[in-house]
């Protein structure tokens, strides 16, 4: 699962080692328009400071909502209504394209601009609550890292973003025993 909201949420960036060292990735030059331009999403004009923190607080908006469904809780109506708001802020209009023989019809911006953006993310989160499973969207759990991830395990048991949390956390656990140990 490779969701743009996951891109989003994941722009909320935690130094997985411990370091203390976070980044809003956001705010870094040139992450986002690299993000949107690997999505598809051809915005003409760079993201001023009202699409940055626009994008800020839909990225609120996810956190509180995963943090419901990594509680086992329903996300809030007041939380879902204001997606939706979000949803709002992207018209599209339905086109008719010829594929070979076939035909297709997709949904195309009104407006090629950062509000675009800001609906596709919505949507996207949007897409992974309605048409994929929320009780899989969790968090990786080293404290450290809170990167989240869509598990897709089969025995839906995936406890870490990535190999690299599963060996840092294997060797904090080996060194706390035998501190334990020691004592
Ligand atoms: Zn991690």
């Amino acid at each position: 699962m490779n969701a743009l909201c996951l891109d989003v949420l994941n722009s909320d960036w935690h130094d997985y080692r411990g370091t203390g060292k976070h980044e809003d990735r956001l705010l870094k030059p040139g992450w986002l328009q690299q993000l949107v331009a690997r999505r598809g999403l051809h915005v003409a004009s760079p993201p001023d400071a009202n699409a940055i923190a626009a994008l800020q607080s839909l990225r609120a908006l996810m956190q509180h909502m995963v943090q419901a469904f990594l509680q086992q809780q329903a996300p809030s109506e007041q939380d879902i209504a204001m997606l939706n708001s979000y949803l709002d802020t992207a018209p599209f209009k339905l086109h008719l394209v010829r594929i070979g023989e076939h035909y297709q019809t997709r949904q195309l911006p009104l407006n090629n601009d950062w509000h675009w953006v800001l609906g596709e993310v919505a949507a996207s989160f949007a897409a992974l609550l309605a048409h994929h499973d929320p009780s899989r969207i969790k968090q990786c759990e080293n404290p450290d890292c809170r990167w989240v991830y869509y598990d897709e395990s089969a025995n839906q048991n995936r406890r870490w973003c990535e190999d690299s949390c599963a060996n840092l956390m294997r060797v904090r656990r080996f060194r706390a025993r035998r501190q334990g140990s020691n004592r």
